[in-house]
């Protein structure tokens, strides 16, 4: 499955590259080479949506005695992330910011282990 480019409007983007892109690790889209990525707040949005949906299909699933409510739950829950993923908007962005990103994050988690050694 690949997702359309917003640069250049060709479905240059492969499925789990749009999963896994972020501002600091962008998709490359493989018909203009041009980077772009899920806004991190869509994703965390759709990983929230898949705890709830999985969570309340487990605690459905416990108190009834057949499986078929957590099966219900988890196909919902399958559906439900395949549709909000196809759906999800991607934005171009720079290679100079997406770098500029990336050491940010490298920055934030060297602060992290360095207060963590504490
Ligand atoms: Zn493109």
């Amino acid at each position: 499955m690949t997702h359309t480019c917003p640069r250049c409007k060709q479905p240059g983007i492969g499925g789990l590259a749009k999963r896994w892109s972020s501002r600091a690790v962008p998709a490359k889209c493989t018909a203009c080479g041009g980077l772009s990525h899920v806004l991190a707040s869509t994703t965390s949005g759709i990983w929230a949506a898949g705890v709830v949906l999985f969570v309340a299909s487990l605690i459905g699933g416990v108190g009834l005695p057949s499986g078929l409510f957590f099966c219900c739950g988890l196909v919902l829950m399958v559906a439900c992330n395949v549709w909000a993923w196809r759906r999800a908007k991607m934005y171009p962005i720079s290679e100079e910011s997406a770098s500029g990103a990336n050491k940010a994050n490298w920055l934030i988690a060297g602060v992290a282990a360095f207060f963590g050694l504490l």
